[in-house]
């Protein structure tokens, strides 16, 4: 049954001074990278640690908008393939099941195994600096992203949230679940704030995941988790909120 709320207003934060994309970008998300670099330099990081294109498998998770397609693109080709984490927001709701499909994918020719996975939901930014407003090619009006975050933002703003589990739209309901799971019903932030509480419960349930399905004595694997965010001129960046590599059974940082 929906839960009556009281309204709860939201906004998005202005900072002092005309607000435009790289101000935003600079404040919320430091050292962002362009996303091919992103690839490119995570990729590169991880060869040292012996985790290359030729002996490992990616998994990533992504929104389901088509516009984070660039980023999925660019780690298919890096990583010749790539098993498909992804649903809306970015969420894990795989599983056991879909983690051990993918591991039992990876390329073993010398008996070992090795994970790269990627985990990042996103955001838009506009011209203006404006988190949430994006252009989608061949739609007029301005679009918005990501709309699983923003439908809940609207939900609460009108004081009514269900947190039942819903057959006929499971992976909203139980992005709501999660969500309210972490941050309490009269909790809910502006869309920057709930994005970057979005990458704690995916990075969470990564690292769960990995608990109940990697053996890191005989397994090495490596994390990249933040968030991405699509800019003015359908150009995508990539924040980093951790990075790091477990080989031999020893966690390391990487980038
Ligand atoms: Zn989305």
């Amino acid at each position: 049954m929906p839960m009556l709320l009281s309204p709860i207003s939201f906004s998005v934060e202005t900072p002092p001074g005309p607000l435009n994309f790289q101000k935003t970008l600079d404040r919320h998300f430091p050292g962002a990278y362009p996303c091919d670099a992103f690839v490119d330099i995570s990729s590169f990081h991880l060869r040292p640690f012996g985790i290359e294109k030729k002996n490992s498998i990616a998994c990533v998770s992504v929104c389901r908008d088509e516009i984070t397609t660039p980023f999925m693109n660019k780690i298919h080709h890096t990583w010749d393939g790539a098993f498909d984490f992804s649903s809306l927001a970015g969420m894990l709701y795989l599983g056991v099941t879909g983690f051990q499909a993918a591991h039992h994918h990876a390329p073993n020719d010398d008996g070992k195994e090795r994970y790269v996975y990627f985990a990042f939901p996103h955001i838009a930014i506009d011209e203006q600096g404006i988190p949430g407003n994006c252009r989608r090619s061949g739609r007029q009006a301005m679009s918005q992203a990501c709309g699983a975050l923003l439908k809940i933002l609207e939900e609460s703003s009108q004081g009514i949230i269900s947190l039942d589990l819903d057959q006929d739209d499971l992976e909203q309901s139980l992005l709501k679940q999660r969500l309210f799971g972490k941050m309490g019903l009269a909790e809910i932030p502006d869309l920057l704030s709930l994005t970057k509480v979005t990458q704690q419960i995916i990075k969470n349930d990564l690292e769960r995941m990995i608990h109940l399905t990697v053996n890191p004595i005989t397994t090495d694997y490596a994390v990249y988790t933040g968030v991405q965010i699509h800019g003015p001129a359908h150009k995508d960046w990539i924040w980093v909120e951790e990075s790091y590599v477990v080989v031999d059974g020893v966690k390391k940082p990487v980038l």
